[in-house]
């Protein structure tokens, strides 16, 4: 890790970015307020010169970006999820103003927690099943006019809300302290929200032929509450033991 890095496990995700250009600024503006951990989700053009250029002195930042080919893969290790839009969305999801964003980032770098911080294409941002699978949504306040920021510029403004709460002084207690168990990780609520589908089609309550808004729904509930590990662990044996008891009566 070097000495740039002032929030290990804290992680930009660009998904699919369209422009090399952007991800080189977008790294400029992270390395400027003291991250490094880029995430690149199925980029169209890289790796490329411009990204190098217009990254400046961040070209280390560049270099070590690392490629993914899903949100799913960047996010699996990722405790703390939050997802940048432009606009609202239909369902209302629990919101951050970027300077909460900047306070939670730090109570849970402070914790060692990984955190991702996702933003989306340049044409159409983040897709709705993004979005769900993040804890929180951030909207960058702008004038009505207008409400869709340069990509790499969403990016400068959330990590100088996350550099300006470290030199302020953040004002949550890390989650360390006010949680006695770790929190569980993307790819962990991933599998939980994947069984449970599973066992609402067993029991009949669920009709993958006419979903509605059930799932989408459930997933708001369980990212709002911020499941821990042995929350999951619970609930999965749960799940389980309605499995059993549904291949009991249908064998
Ligand atoms: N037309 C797209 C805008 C994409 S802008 C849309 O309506 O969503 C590219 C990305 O920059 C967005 O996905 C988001 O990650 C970030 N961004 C741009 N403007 C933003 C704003 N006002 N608040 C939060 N993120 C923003």
């Amino acid at each position: 890790m070097s000495d740039a890095n002032l929030f290990p496990g804290v992680r930009v995700i660009l998904v699919e970015t369209t422009h090399p250009g952007n991800i080189g600024a977008a790294a400029r503006a992270m390395k400027n307020m003291g991250l490094t951990e880029l995430v690149l989700v199925n980029p169209y053009n890289f790796p490329n010169e411009k990204a190098v250029y217009r990254s400046a002195s961040a070209e280390d930042v560049v270099q070590s970006a690392r490629v993914v080919e899903t949100v799913d893969e960047a996010i699996a290790d990722c405790q703390l999820v939050i997802g940048t839009s432009a606009r609202e969305r239909r369902i209302p999801w629990p919101l951050l103003t970027p300077k909460e964003c900047g306070v939670k980032v730090n109570a849970a770098a402070e914790d060692n927690q990984t955190v991702g911080l996702l933003f989306g294409r340049e044409a159409h941002g983040l897709k709705n099943e993004e979005l769900q699978k993040c804890h929180f949504h951030l909207n960058i306040p702008t004038g009505e006019a207008y409400s869709s920021l340069n990509l790499a510029m969403a990016v400068q403004v959330i990590c100088y809300e996350i550099l300006q709460a470290r030199l302020g002084g953040s004002h949550l207690p890390p989650d360390e302290e006010v949680w006695d168990q770790p929190f569980a990780d993307a790819d962990a609520v991933e599998h939980f929200f994947s069984h449970l589908q599973q066992t609402l089609i067993q029991v009949g309550f669920h009709d993958p032929d006419n979903p509605r808004q059930l799932l989408n729904r459930l997933r708001r509930l369980f990212n709002r509450v911020r499941l821990d590990r042995m929350e999951v662990n619970m609930l999965r044996g749960f799940l389980s033991a309605i499995n059993k008891l549904g291949d009991k009566r249908d064998p």
